[in-house]
């Protein structure tokens, strides 16, 4: 730790978007970067906790302190190796993590302002890939193969780490290119995809093997290999079957987040596939973060306006809210970069029926309601607090989560990582999980040599 004092004369200073009128007319990141001497400045914040509270909070357990101090005296190579050493792809987690660690920063707890954790991670690794500091490895090989089915971030880091353990690693993934959500969900505007790319060129480098266009199941898992990881997400977004359900113009939410990813990318669709919010009122159901992101790619396509529903209550407003304190993460109100960009906001929202004519969506009828508490102790209760009413809209994104698979009993040479495990969750919990499943298969085989 170099400056022991610097928290209290140095200010928290995010790198910031870029201005709306400039952002809302592409897709590119909108999220600048510091300059190097800011980045620093803001990393010399780190009071190296003698409880380092981010580091728990982290689910790679990442270790801000050691890599902040580096950053701090400008060793950006030693900062690499100390944040890749737990982190596999801090070039995913440093544009969209939540940050779990900032939350419970020591400095977020006294001033509200803690280190800038997530940024100071995106620096480090452009930083790191800039000046050539991430290079290809050649682990030596134990003669053992492992498949890892689907391509997301926990298949990604399970097959990182068993390619550097030594195995021969082959990720079979049904889709045409490699990343999962993070390449056929999170939009460009949060996380351009040349930087997946570059990743998987560097671990195709290192030895890892991908077969696109491959679908398998757990009952028809590829043959001839040791053990499996299987990461295949959450496939099945929850739908709302009310009536008028079956409009034109009702769409789940990566309808749009995967086609407008795609169309990024080159991929021809064709107008009559084409999901597009040019010169429409869009509404949005469902208050998350996907929804958020329906937000942004509206915006981006030319939307007349947007609305965002929801049916929980609003969340606390403020830094912290009494009733979840620090340093479990907070559940209060989040405001996205996509929010910022202009957007109707409301809380409990009960939606009853799509409505429209000659087969088109033209408005939602909506009820505002409010949740009783139950005598008995059991769930809230959904009651209504005003007449209903009908909110126009030209297009409808349902942004309500994804259902949890379940998962069938499997040989134990096979492993589950990720949301599929999980549920819906985050790129950094499946990270970790991934992380968690290549151990689960290195003891296991580690296992079978001894025995
Ligand atoms: C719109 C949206 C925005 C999000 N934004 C954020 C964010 O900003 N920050 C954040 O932390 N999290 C975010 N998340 C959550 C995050 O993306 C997921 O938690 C994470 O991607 C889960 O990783 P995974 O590897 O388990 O699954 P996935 O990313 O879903 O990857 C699963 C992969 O398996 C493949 N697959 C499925 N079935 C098969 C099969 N039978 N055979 C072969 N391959 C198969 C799929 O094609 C896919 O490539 C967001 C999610 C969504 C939907
Ligand atoms: S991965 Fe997320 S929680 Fe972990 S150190 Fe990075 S920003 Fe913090």
């Amino acid at each position: 730790m170099g400056d022991y004092k610097a928290f209290l004369t140095i200010p928290r200073k995010e790198a910031g978007y870029r201005p709306v009128h400039d952002r809302i007319h592409d897709f590119g990141e909108v999220e600048q970067t510091l300059n190097e001497g800011d980045r620093r400045l803001q990393a010399s914040r780190c009071m190296d906790c003698g409880v380092p509270f981010c580091n728990w909070a982290c689910p790679l357990g990442n270790k801000p302190p050691e890599w902040n101090d580096a950053v701090y005296k400008g060793d950006f190579k030693r900062a690499y190796i100390l944040l890749n050493s737990t982190n596999d792809f801090p070039e995913f987690t440093g544009r969209v993590c939540p940050a779990l660690c900032e939350k419970a920063c020591v400095l977020n707890l006294t001033l509200h302002e803690p280190t800038t954790n997530r940024e100071n991670e995106a620096a480090i690794t452009e930083i790191a890939y800039r000046e050539n500091f991430v290079v290809p490895v050649s682990p030596e090989r134990n003669g053992k193969r492992v498949a890892v089915i689907g391509s997301g971030p926990s298949g990604l880091s399970a097959a990182n780490r068993l390619n550097r353990m030594g195995y021969s690693v082959t990720v079979y993934e049904k889709r045409e290119k490699a990343g999962g959500l993070l390449r056929y969900g999170i939009p460009n505007f949060k996380l351009n995809k040349t930087v997946i790319d570059r990743r998987i060129a560097l671990m195709e480098k290192e030895g890892v093997l991908f077969c696109y266009g491959k679908s398998f199941t757990p009952d028809n898992l590829p043959e001839g290999y040791d053990a499996y990881v299987i990461a295949t997400g959450t496939p099945t977004a929850r739908d709302l079957r009310i009536p008028g359900r079956e409009l034109e113009g009702v769409h789940l939410a990566l309808e749009l987040l995967s086609q407008q990813n795609r169309v990024l990318y080159g991929e021809d669709v064709s107008e009559e596939e084409r999901v597009t919010c040019k010169g429409k009122d869009v509404l949005v159901i469902g208050g998350g973060d996907t929804g958020s992101d329906c937000i942004g790619t509206a915006h981006r396509q030319g939307c007349k306006s947007v609305t965002q529903i929801e049916i929980m209550p609003k969340p606390p407003v403020g830094p912290t809210d009494p009733a979840n304190p620090w340093p479990a993460w907070p559940r209060t109100l989040k405001t996205s970069s996509s929010h910022e960009e202009g957007c109707v906001r409301r809380w409990n929202i009960n939606t009853l029926r799509f409505l429209g004519e000659n087969g088109k969506l033209t408005g939602v009828e909506v009820q505002p309601i409010d949740w009783e508490p139950d005598k008995e102790g059991g769930r809230p209760k959904m009651v209504p607090a005003a007449d209903p009413e009908i909110i126009p809209a030209g297009i409808v994104f349902l942004a309500m989560g994804f259902m949890k698979p379940d998962l069938p009993e499997v040989a134990d040479n096979v492993f589950w990582a990720g949301d599929a495990l999980s549920g819906a969750s985050l790129v950094v919990r499946a990270m970790a999980s991934g992380h968690d499943a290549a151990q689960k298969v290195d003891h296991y085989l580690k296992s079978k040599v001894k025995a």
